[in-house]
């Protein structure tokens, strides 16, 4: 299938064509048509699957017509990083139609903001809290918004968020169409759905499964020896980024020190940095001048560097869907990569949450010169969760990026 199939205003074609994409993928297939005849989306995908360009597009088609200079459209992001992200996705595909588009997020001043507002831009990619805040200022008016997405619900409610956005929401009129996007589907996210969808479709695109392009291994070991075993496995030959999860932003910051005292280019995010210091750590990692990037999941949220091979695990998650949003990070596209967990006796649980959740035994792997401390682990026993859907308009597509196998790690 190609894009021309969606007929898409010649301008609008003008800015795919100009950003390479040749043909849609799964989400943007399945998406694109019923967000243009107008239908709200229950859409369950997590990041790498295309799900920007696919609400994206048809937001840009249906802008096209219609009044300029009102703001017309409202995307709702978790974290600063993704509403930089998307803004820059947006002004990509946008080129060559006049449309204009900005971010709105804390940490930094509200004068460019509310200049480019007062400027009369028709899309605006936004973190609730500052968008909130706005508003309260009467700053921002959302009486003019046709279109509503709210992206990666699911971390927006792991974050506290829920209230400010019912609050933003109930602003918004109700003869709008609206997108929510979700990696997974907690009771909170789909009575969320309820309260502001109207007769949804909902387009499943395998969410809570990792994508088929990620091998997974764990390496059982002790706390004590977390630090010389990732260095073990961090093989400077190999020429791909490397993505380190911790578990908290002091050892995201010990870790690094220690990754660069050991001769690593290596850079890291976490809640303390200001917000220059977190444009700057993300360029490093983007251009490639730092190969590792050591991070916790929410300052983590939105990374998208196509050329990451790795994510590690130094400490594994809390839950089976942050496990998802990690790796999630690698194997984006076409790209294939490598999910490697540090796995102590403590997360045994866990990797049989995670291990049903996939349906398959995560392969257990060792290294030369760190002894295992259990063999325990080789009993974990997956069995897969059904999951249900709330009686929606429902449709699921094919598995297309359904796990079917493991490879091993190298
Ligand atoms: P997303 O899931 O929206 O974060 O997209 C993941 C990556 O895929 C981004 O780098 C996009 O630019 C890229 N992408 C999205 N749609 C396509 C497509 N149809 N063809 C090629 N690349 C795409």
């Amino acid at each position: 299938m190609s894009f021309k199939t969606f007929s898409f205003h010649p301008q609008i074609q003008a800015g795919i064509n100009a950003v390479g994409y040749e043909n849609p993928t799964a989400i943007q297939e399945q998406t694109i048509p019923a967000i243009m005849e107008g239908s709200d989306i229950l859409g369950l995908a997590q990041t790498g699957t295309g799900k920007t360009a696919a609400f994206v597009l048809p937001m840009l088609e249906r802008l096209m017509s219609g009044q300029r200079g009102k703001l017309r459209a409202l995307i709702i992001s978790p974290t600063r990083e993704l509403a930089e992200q998307t803004n820059k996705a947006i002004r990509e595909l946008a080129r060559k139609t006049g449309l204009r588009s900005m971010s709105i997020y804390g940490g930094i001043s509200q004068q460019l903001q509310v200049r480019g507002l007062r400027g009369g831009t028709e899309i605006v990619v936004a973190c609730p809290g500052r968008l909130m805040d706005l508003m309260d200022q009467k700053i921002v008016s959302l009486q003019n918004i046709e279109v509503l997405v709210l992206d990666e619900a699911d971390q927006m409610f792991d974050m506290g968020f829920l209230p400010t956005i019912k609050k933003i929401v109930r602003q918004i009129p109700e003869n709008r169409q609206t997108l929510l996007f979700s990696a997974t589907m907690p009771e909170e996210i789909r009575s969320l759905a309820n309260e502001f969808l109207k007769n949804p479709i909902t387009v499943d695109i395998e969410a809570s499964k990792p994508l088929k392009t990620i091998s997974h291994a764990i390496y059982p070991i002790e706390q004590l020896q977390k630090t010389k075993m990732l260095l073990a496995l961090l093989d400077k030959k190999d020429d791909g980024q490397v993505l380190i999860f911790t578990r908290t932003k002091h050892r995201a910051k010990k870790l690094a020190d220690q990754l660069d005292k050991a001769g690593n280019s290596v850079t890291s995010l976490q809640g303390d940095l200001s917000q220059i210091q977190r444009d700057r750590a993300m360029d490093r990692f983007r251009s490639g001048h730092a190969r590792i990037m050591v991070a916790t999941d929410i300052a983590a949220r939105g990374i998208d560097v196509s050329k990451i091979s790795k994510v590690i695990n130094y400490d594994m998650p809390n839950t089976a869907d942050a496990y998802t949003h990690r790796i999630g990070r690698t194997g984006r596209m076409e790209h294939t990569g490598m999910a490697l967990s540090l796995v102590t006796s403590e997360d045994l649980p866990m990797i049989r949450t995670i291990e049903r959740l996939l349906g398959k035994s995560l392969e257990r792997k060792e290294l030369v010169g760190f002894e295992q401390y259990s063999n325990e682990l080789d009993h974990a026993s997956p069995s897969p969760i059904k999951k249900s859907n709330n009686g929606n308009r429902y449709r699921k597509y094919p598995a297309n990026r359904q796990q079917k196998s493991f490879s091993p790690a190298r």
